[in-house]
């Protein structure tokens, strides 16, 4: 059966002092949930967060990964560089990267096949914009997201990827998806998964629901069949409301 797993994503907040403090906070919590828990930090963040992590149910991971190993690419962290400090998943594709930072379908793929390659654990962001779902067009665009994502990755390199369905109308905005939207589309998402792995894998698949999921809202988001968990921005941020998420999973 299938695994629940429930991530905060923390964007660019918290310094390595202030995240070290947050996630001791958040241990006592996280030990005692029925789920997998992990946390996404920034890049400055993640020495810290590792070392206040240990020993407990925590796993820690980043936010992205370039897809070399090495070079000349100013800004970018490689996959063996997160290797060396014991990060055990990266976020890819999320849709603040590819609204402000030229993130593609393309790169995504690049990105994904190179953190697999390291035995990184991919989340892999899809969703669709509110315009492309007021013209109805909301299976294509993640249709598109997923295939050329995951193209060339094997379906044994694919056994470590968790998909994130991140509406981005519903991302920050206190908008969630109503379970039934956010359902519907996982089960499209796992059905796309079948299609390119199998139905064994698909049903094997942990498929995520992120975008304004909070301590209020996620019990009944998570009582749906095809949501697998959470990729939770804001709420993660606050060890209160986050424990709440983790005891509802
Ligand atoms: P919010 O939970 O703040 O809406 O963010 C969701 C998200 O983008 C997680 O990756």
């Amino acid at each position: 059966s299938r695994k629940t797993v429930i991530a905060g994503n923390w964007k660019m907040n918290k310094t390595p002092d202030e995240a070290a403090a947050l996630i001791n906070e958040m241990k006592p919590a996280a030990d005692k949930a029925a789920c997998d828990v992990v946390l996404c930090v920034p890049y400055v963040d993640l020495p810290a967060a590792v070392e206040a992590a240990k020993g407990s149910k925590i796993s820690i991971g980043a936010e992205n990964v370039h897809w070399e190993e090495s070079g000349a690419f100013t800004g970018e962290i490689s996959a063996p560089m997160l290797n060396a400090l014991g990060v055990q998943y990266a976020i890819v594709g999320h849709s603040e990267r590819r609204q402000y930072f030229g993130e593609t379908n393309e790169t995504v793929n690049k990105r994904t096949a190179a953190a697999l390659a390291h035995g990184l654990t991919v989340l892999l962001c899809v969703g669709e914009t509110l315009e492309e779902r007021e013209k109805g067009i909301t299976f294509d665009v993640i249709a598109i997201q997923l295939k050329v994502a995951l193209a060339g990755i094997s379906a044994e390199a694919f056994k470590n990827v968790i998909i994130a369905y991140e509406p981005v109308w519903a991302i920050g905005t206190g908008k969630t998806a109503t379970a039934e939207q956010a359902n519907e589309v996982n089960k499209f998402i796992r059905d796309t998964v079948a299609a390119l792995y199998g139905k064994e894998a698909a049903e094997e698949t942990t498929v995520q629901y992120g975008g304004s999921m909070n301590a209020k809202n996620a019990a009944e988001l998570l009582a749906k069949p095809d949501v697998d968990g959470g990729l939770i921005g804001g709420a993660s941020l606050k060890p209160a409301d986050f424990a709440v998420i983790l005891e509802a999973a």
